[in-house]
C-alpha cells in the first residue's frame, strides 16, 4: 500500500513520519505520475499560496483534483484543509491561494488572534478511543461553515475543527505534529477498507 504524500512545501516530513510510523510505504508528490496507483494521500500544512502557486507550476491541479474526486482518500492538514476547500473567505492580508474545492465547507484563514496564533488545545475526534487528541493548531484556518456536502467529526469545545465527506478528510489541526497517530491510523483503516470495496 503507498501513501502519496503532497511533497511541495511545507510539513512534509512531518507528515512523511506521521503515516510511515503505521508501516505504509510512502512517495512523495511532486508531479502527476506520482499520483498513479496510490492508495491514499496526505495534504501538508504550510503556506496554502505557496503551495497553491507550486500545484500550478508542476501541473498538478487537473490531476490532484480528478485522483480526489474519484476518490482517492485524502487527509489534509491546515493549509492542506484551505486547499482542499469548497469556499475560501478572500483575506484583507493580500495574496489568497485557488482551492480545489472539493470539501464542501467555507474557511477563513489565519482567523485567530495574534497570541493565540499557535496553540494546543484538546480535540474531540469522531470515533477515536482514548480520550481527546492533542490538537495542535498553527495559525490555523477556521471552519465557518460546513455544508450539505460534508460532515463535521471533530471539534474544540463546540467549534468544529474537522469535516469529511467519505474518506476526503480536512483538518484545522495538526495530528502529524503530534506523537499520537491516532488520526492518522483511523484515516488509514478507512483508506484500507475503501481500496478493499474497489
Ligand atoms: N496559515 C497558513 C495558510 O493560510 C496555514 C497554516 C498551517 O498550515 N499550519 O496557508
Amino acid at each position: 500500500m503507498i501513501v502519496g504524500v503532497l511533497a511541495l512545501q511545507g510539513d512534509v516530513p512531518e507528515q512523511t513520519r506521521a503515516i510511515a510510523r503505521l508501516g505504509v510505504q510512502v512517495r512523495p508528490v511532486r508531479s502527476p505520475s506520482d499520483l498513479e496507483g496510490l492508495a491514499a494521500l496526505l495534504l501538508p500544512g504550510g503556506e496554502s499560496t505557496t503551495i497553491s502557486d507550486l500545484i500550478d507550476r508542476a501541473g498538478l491541479r487537473e490531476p490532484l483534483t480528478t485522483a480526489i474526486r474519484s476518490g482517492v482518500p485524502t487527509l489534509a492538514t491546515c493549509a492542506g484543509l484551505i486547499l482542499l476547500s469548497r469556499y475560501l473567505e478572500v483575506s484583507a492580508e493580500g495574496r489568497d491561494p485557488h482551492p480545489l474545492g472539493i470539501l464542501d465547507v467555507r474557511v477563513r484563514r489565519n482567523d485567530f488572534g495574534r497570541q493565540r496564533e499557535s496553540f494546543e488545545a484538546p480535540v474531540r475526534v469522531e470515533g477515536l478511543r482514548g480520550g481527546p487528541f492533542p490538537g495542535v493548531f498553527i495559525r490555523s484556518p477556521r471552519i465557518l461553515l460546513v455544508g450539505p456536502g460534508a460532515e463535521p467529526f471533530a471539534w474544540r469545545g463546540s467549534e468544529v475543527v474537522g469535516a469529511r465527506a467519505g474518506n476526503t478528510w480536512g483538518l484545522t489541526f495538526h495530528p502529524e505534529l503530534t506523537d499520537d497517530p491516532r488520526v492518522h491510523r483511523a484515516f488509514l483503516q478507512r483508506a484500507r477498507v475503501a481500496r478493499r470495496s474497489v
